[in-house]
C-alpha cells in the first residue's frame, strides 16, 4: 500500500482545528478538486478521494480521537478492499453540501447552471443510516453473522418504487409550471428557490400510488444480515451497501453504517490485538513452581510457573490473543499471576508457617532486600 498523507495535512488544517473549521476547509478543497470540474485529470480525482477520506475521519469525534491516537493504523484494518476507510467520496460531498440527487445533479445545482431548469431528476438517493451494534469479545474474535432489525424506508411494494400507480405517468408540476424553481418575495427581495412541490424536477406524478402517496417508498421493519469479520475492534464501522433508506421514486438506496461496540469481558481485557487476564496462583506453587491452568479464547491452556514466581509476574502466551483483522496472525495473551495468601489457617498450619518463617529468618526475601536498599534512609 502506498504511504498515506496525514489527514490534517490533506485538509490543510491545524491538529486542534474545530469541526466547523474542518468543514470549511473541506468545502473549499472539495469544490476545487471535484472530478466534474477537472475532467480527465486523475490526480484531481485522487485528491478528491483523499479529501473525502480525511474529512470522513476528522469530522467524526470518535474516529478523529482514534486517528489522533493511532494514526492511519486506526483504520488500516479497513472495512473495504479499497484500502481506505471504505468511504465513497461522492457521498461525503453530498453530505457536506446537502441535498439528495444522484451523480452530477447536486453539483450542477451547486455551481448554479443559471436559472432555467427542469433538468433535475425526480429520483432521489435514500439517506444513509447508522446502527449501533453490541457484540461480545468472542464474536469479535471469531467473527459472526448477525441479523439486525431496523425501521427504515423500503421500496413501496404497491408501485415497485416508482411512486406511480400505473407505473408511468408524470405531468408538469403545477406549482412551478415545470421550471423546478419558484420565485418568492421576501420584503424588497425576490428570491429564486427550488420548488418545494416537485423538489426541482419540474415534474409530478400524475397518478400517485396510494400506498406511498407517490414517494415510491414506505417505512417498514426490516431484517438485514451482516457479516462481522474476525478481529474487529470497538468503534469500527461496517458499511452495508444499499441497506440504508430506499431512494425516492426509484432513486438509489442509501447505505447502512453499522458501528461496532464490543462488550467488556468478564475475564479478558483487550489492548488492540493482545488480551490480558489475571489468574490466581497458590502461595506454595509460586514458591516451588508448578503447572497453572489458564483460560484462553479457545478453552483451557496450561503454563509452567517457575520456582520463585513473584506476584504480578506476566506470562506471554504467543498467538493466543485476538486475531488480526484480515490476517492470519493473532495477538498474544498476557497472563498476570496473583499470588494468593491463605486465610483461615488452623493451628497446625500456623505452627508450620511460623517454623518455616523462623528457618528463613531475614534471608531470602528478594523484594524486601531491594526495597531496603531503596528506602535505606527511612530505616536507620
Ligand atoms: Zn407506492
Ligand atoms: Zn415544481
Amino acid at each position: 500500500m502506498s504511504e498515506k498523507r496525514d489527514y490534517y495535512e490533506v485538509l490543510g488544517v491545524e491538529r486542534n482545528a474545530d469541526g466547523s473549521y474542518i468543514k470549511k476547509a473541506y468545502r473549499k478543497m472539495a469544490v476545487k478538486y471535484h472530478p466534474d470540474k477537472n475532467p480527465g485529470d486523475p490526480s484531481a480525482e485522487e485528491k478528491f478521494k483523499e479529501l473525502g477520506e480525511a474529512y470522513e475521519v476528522l469530522s467524526d469525534d470518535d474516529k478523529r480521537a482514534a486517528y489522533d491516537r493511532y494514526g492511519h493504523a486506526a483504520f488500516s484494518q479497513g472495512m473495504g478492499s479499497s484500502g481506505g476507510a471504505g468511504v465513497d467520496p461522492f457521498d461525503i460531498f453530498r453530505e457536506v453540501f446537502g441535498g439528495g440527487g444522484g451523480g452530477s445533479g447536486i453539483f450542477g445545482d451547486f455551481f448554479g447552471g443559471g436559472g432555467g431548469g427542469g433538468g433535475r431528476s425526480m429520483k432521489r438517493r435514500g439517506s444513509d443510516l447508522r446502527y449501533d451494534l453490541q457484540i461480545t469479545l468472542e464474536e469479535a474474535a471469531f467473527g459472526t453473522e448477525k441479523e439486525l432489525e431496523l425501521e427504515k424506508s423500503s421500496a413501496c411494494s404497491g408501485c415497485k418504487g416508482s411512486g406511480s400507480a400505473s407505473g408511468g405517468g408524470t405531468k408538469s408540476c403545477s406549482t412551478c409550471g415545470g421550471h423546478g424553481q419558484v420565485i418568492s418575495s421576501r420584503g424588497f427581495f425576490q428570491v429564486q428557490q427550488t420548488c418545494p412541490q416537485c423538489g426541482g424536477s419540474g415534474q409530478m406524478i400524475s397518478d400517485p400510488c396510494r400506498e406511498c402517496n407517490g414517494a415510491g417508498r414506505t417505512d417498514k421493519r426490516e431484517r438485514i444480515k451482516l457479516k462481522i469479520p474476525a478481529g474487529i475492534s470497538e468503534g469500527s464501522r461496517l458499511r452495508s451497501s444499499g441497506n440504508g433508506d430506499a431512494g425516492m421514486r426509484g432513486g438509489p438506496a442509501g447505505d447502512l453504517f453499522v458501528v461496532i461496540h464490543v462488550r467488556e469481558h468478564e475475564v479478558f481485557e483487550r489492548d488492540e490485538n493482545d488480551l490480558y487476564c489475571e489468574v490466581p496462583v497458590s502461595f506454595a506453587t509460586a514458591a516451588v513452581g508448578g503447572e497453572l491452568v489458564v483460560p484462553t479464547l479457545n478453552g483451557k491452556a496450561s503454563i509452567r510457573v517457575p520456582e520463585g514466581t513473584q506476584n504480578g509476574t506476566l506470562f506471554r502466551l504467543k498467538d493466543k490473543g485476538m486475531p488480526q483483522l484480515n490476517s492470519t496472525r493473532s495477538g498474544d495473551l498476557m497472563v498476570r499471576v496473583q499470588v494468593e495468601v491463605p486465610t483461615k489457617l488452623n493451628r497446625k498450619q500456623k505452627e508450620l508457617l511460623e517454623a518455616f518463617a523462623k528457618s528463613l529468618g531475614e534471608r531470602n526475601r528478594p523484594i524486601h532486600e531491594s526495597f531496603l536498599e531503596k528506602a535505606k534512609r527511612f530505616f536507620k
